[in-house]
């Protein structure tokens, strides 16, 4: 013994063996020599690590209890300690990652003191347990990171980078994921997206992802979280080629949820394999709860902005589009009651037919307007009847022939002779009338309008719809119109361009009518001149 030390055993009749004690203590006491081999290991190391006294003893440490990542860094300080190098481990209390028999992974705290042999150093390490501890510590960081996160966001978006963020930093996984549900596309976008600084994504860093495909369209199909302790074990998902490319091994996704719907998936990625674990679940499920909930209020406020600009943009474009024709008439017949004894029998005729044009067209408008406003609010119901769409389109071709015979217009009908489906006959017939009159409004001289329509068989379901189209070689609508197509008052360039008279709000009508059916309407890609719009109907109506 070092005669320097400061003695420790005040009677040494009673306590005659020290060793007894430290096979008693609590701490898990290691001791190794300076080539890192285990000389004591007693019972509460060997709960710790999970190997008895026989296994360890004589055992390199680094290769039973020490991480793979961390074996260079622990060999290179124990040499340069037992190089009587600078101890800068020596008499601290260190927080390390251990590695337990069955292969999870532990985090211990420490103390290193040295003693000196005859044999050399002998290094005695004291360590118990804190991953609990440091666990929980986190959590509470994690919780409150993403409360400050959610509270200081000035958007969704923003609020969406902060948790991922939050989750990323604190947690220690090197990437985060927040996916949020697009039902109009049906599919998940990726809100946000954390990696950590050098950990390149490219490859894994998808933006859109399918209900059921990859760890969040599994999570958002099966409505729960879902662990995936081994990535490049589980060739169902995607992603885990490209995830054990960058390094990533294991993976938890839970489900957003607010007011019991399912709003997205928080996924987080780590850089080992991992085993379930109950209060990560549970971490993660309180965190999505806060974003969940957030989000949908941030939803209802954005809704509420939305709506309040609607109605403001909605009335000056009524305002807008009532004061041109009024302002024609106006003008017309101020000008008229000046200059009427002058005007010849023609002219008086030719202002008589602007008033009479505008008028008209404030007709239409009111009327059209006064009946989306009806059909938007419910006030007018629609009084669905076992009905026959083959005669509604029948009778609408027969009243418009007319006028498409004036411009020399061919028109084809492929249909069955009875098309059976229970809606409101007179509605549709607003539609085909619509459609119609549109086709033979944008078709110049010369042109042809097809009209197709049957049943078909939904796929898995005994559920009959019924497919229509309405094709013509017309004036045609440029794709960049498309998307604005259904909007009140759009009117598409081609239109515009060559003054072709119009309200911009048959087609809403028709949109409004086939949705309270069940049905929908698209305009489709055309090949060639021309516009085609086809509308999907169910032939029952479901409650
Ligand atoms: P309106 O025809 O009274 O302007 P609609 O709501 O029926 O209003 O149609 C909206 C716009 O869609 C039209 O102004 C026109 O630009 C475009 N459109 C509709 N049907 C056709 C068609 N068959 N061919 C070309 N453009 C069309």
């Amino acid at each position: 013994m070092d005669r320097n030390v400061t003695p420790v055993i005040c009677d040494h009749r009673v306590l005659h063996e020290p060793q007894a004690v430290l096979a008693a203590a609590l701490e898990a006491y290691v001791a190794i020599d300076s080539a890192d081999r285990i000389l004591g290991w007693n019972a509460a190391a060997e709960a710790l690590f999970g190997y008895s006294h026989a296994q360890a003893c004589g055992r390199v440490l680094a290769d039973l209890i020490i991480p793979m990542r961390y074996r260079q860094q622990h060999r290179a300080g124990l040499a340069r300690l037992a190089a009587g190098g600078p101890g800068r481990v020596l008499g601290q209390r260190l927080q390390l990652a251990a590695v337990h028999r069955d292969g999870h992974e532990l985090l211990i705290e420490l103390t290193l003191t040295v003693t000196a042999t005859p044999d050399g150093p002998v290094f005695h390490a004291f360590a118990h347990d804190v991953s609990t501890k440091v666990r929980a510590a986190r959590f509470t960081t994690v919780e409150a990171a993403v409360s400050r996160g959610l509270a200081e966001a000035s958007s969704s978006d923003a609020a969406s980078a902060r948790v991922v963020e939050a989750l990323g930093v604190n947690m220690g996984w090197p990437v985060v994921e927040l996916w949020l549900t697009d039902l109009d596309r049906q599919l998940l976008v990726c809100a946000a997206r954390y990696a950590e600084s050098g950990r390149r994504v490219r490859g894994f860093a998808v933006n859109e992802i399918d209900y059921g495909i990859g760890l969040p369209g599994r999570v958002y199909r099966q409505r729960r979280p879902s662990w995936v302790p081994d990535l490049a074990a589980d060739a169902t998902l995607v992603r885990s080629s490209a995830a054990a490319a960058i390094g990533l091994r294991a993976a938890v996704g839970v489900p957003v949820w607010a007011s019991g719907r399912i709003l997205g998936v928080l996924c987080v990625y780590g850089d080992r394999a991992e085993d379930p674990e109950d209060t990560l679940i549970a971490l993660l499920s309180g965190v999505a709860a806060h974003v969940g909930q957030y989000l949908e209020r941030r939803r209802a406020e954005e809704l509420a902005i939305e709506l309040a600009r609607t109605k403001d943009e909605f009335l000056a474009l009524v305002t807008h589009e009532l004061r041109n024709p009024l302002t024609a008439i106006t003008a017309t017949a101020t000008m008229l009651s000046g200059e009427v004894d002058a005007l010849s029998q023609p002219e008086l005729r030719h202002y008589l037919a602007i008033i009479n044009r505008n008028a008209q067209r404030l007709t239409v408008m009111s009327e059209d307007l006064l009946d989306l406003a009806r059909l938007e609010s419910g006030n007018l119901a629609i009084r669905p009847t076992a009905c026959d769409l083959a005669a509604v389109i029948n009778a609408s071709i027969q009243d418009l022939t007319e006028t498409a015979g004036d411009k020399d217009l061919t028109l084809a009908v492929t249909m069955p002779p009875r098309l059976s489906l229970y809606a409101d006959p007179d509605r549709l017939r607003q539609v085909a009338d619509n459609l119609l009159s549109n086709a033979i409004k944008y078709t110049p001289a010369g042109g042809a309008i097809t009209v197709t329509a049957d049943t078909r068989n939904e796929p898995d379901s005994d559920s009959e719809r019924i497919l229509w189209s309405i094709s013509d070689t017309g004036i045609g609508i440029p794709a960049t119109d498309r998307p604005r197509l259904f909007r009140r008052f759009y009117r598409a360039s081609t239109a515009l361009d060559r003054r072709i008279p119009g309200t911009g709000l048959g087609l809403v009508i028709v949109r409004t009518i086939l949705e309270r059916h069940q049905g929908s309407i698209t305009v489709t890609d055309h090949h060639g001149p021309g516009t085609t719009f086809t509308i999907d109907l169910p032939t029952e109506l479901s409650t």
